[in-house]
């Protein structure tokens, strides 16, 4: 080492050191570090790092579910660990994240959005009468699964953020709980999914759907209709599902009667038989009930 780089090197412990002392000022910092029982030296070069860990647990002292977390990586913490003469930085898991995890670890998504996938029971509106028929449903459906595995699913019906797919999701995540699996697929997204997934694992994800224990088609009547769509994804799911007594749940903007409508028309012009026939395979699957109450899209 020159003399040039020596002062230089000097220069920077200089610094690190001051900026560690001034890091010290905070409570926070200075009772997590002593906490972790590595020498002060290696805790000088690694100030920086550390006191982004000690304003990650800050932020945790707020939060009080997954869905809280604004950590850089959501429902991780940076954690130091010291490796021989280093400290490695990695991010681990909260315990909060873990229970999140648990509770979806048996249901299987195709393009859903997060917020679904935390839908809880416990956090279910209760202010709403609207949901009380649908509650009452889904109770009666878990006994009946339990026993038999048997059951029949809901048509939800109802307005645009009524909160239906949530209602279906805090279903699944309950059920998920007591080891039951399902599948949530957003229909639209599904679709087109599946089209670029023809030279690839198609076959596989169709299986995986149509042979779910459970399954909710989220958004039916969202996508464009095309006689594909129709007549080589639907039906067939449908058709299987009837025949093997597997729940199937929906939920929809459309009513059945709309959907019907929706259904028949394709570019390849008006099916109504084609159109029919889903529609009875879904009275079959399901009871219909409707969801209308305000918004509750933010
Ligand atoms: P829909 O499927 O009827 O269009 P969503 O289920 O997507 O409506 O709900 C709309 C929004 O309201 C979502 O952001 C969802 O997270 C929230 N939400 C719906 N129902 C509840 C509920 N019971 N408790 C908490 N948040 C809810
Ligand atoms: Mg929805």
């Amino acid at each position: 080492m020159n003399k040039l780089d020596q002062f230089v090197c000097h220069d920077h412990f200089v610094n690190l050191n001051q900026s560690y002392i001034s890091a010290c000022s905070d409570v926070d910092f200075l009772k997590y570090v002593k906490n972790l029982k590595i020498e002060e030296d290696l805790l000088i070069k690694y100030t920086s790092s550390l006191m982004d860990c000690v304003q990650e647990r800050k932020m945790c002292q707020k939060c009080s579910s997954f869905s809280d977390c604004s950590h850089q990586v959501k429902g991780y913490v940076l954690t130091p660990e010291k490796v021989d003469k280093r400290i490695l930085f990695t991010y681990i898991a909260c315990s909060k994240y873990q229970k999140y995890l648990d509770a979806t670890k048996n249901i299987t998504y195709f393009d859903v959005a997060n917020e679904i996938k935390r839908a809880s029971f416990q956090d279910l509106y209760k202010d709403d009468k609207a949901r009380v028929p649908i509650i009452k449903h889904f109770k009666e459906f878990i006994d009946s699964y339990k026993k038999t595995k048997k059951g029949k699913g809901v048509f939800l019906t109802g307005s645009f953020g009524s909160g239906k797919t949530y209602l279906i999701a805090a279903l699944f995540n309950e059920l998920s709980k007591k080891n039951i699996k399902s599948t949530i697929i957003y229909y639209p997204e599904f679709l087109r999914t599946l089209k670029a997934s023809f030279q690839d694992d198609y076959q596989e994800k169709f299986d995986s759907v149509k042979r779910s224990p459970i399954l909710l088609i989220d958004d039916i009547g969202a996508e464009n209709c095309s006689s594909w769509s129709r007549d080589e994804v639907l039906s067939p799911i449908l058709q299987y599902r009837m025949e093997e007594e597997l729940p199937t749940f929906f939920t929809s903007n459309f009513n059945m009667r709309e959907l019907e409508e929706h259904l028949s028309n394709t570019s390849s012009g008006i099916e109504k038989v084609k159109a029919r026939r889903i529609i009875e395979r879904i009275k079959q699957l399901t009871v219909e009930i409707s969801l209308v109450t305000k918004s509750r899209r933010h």
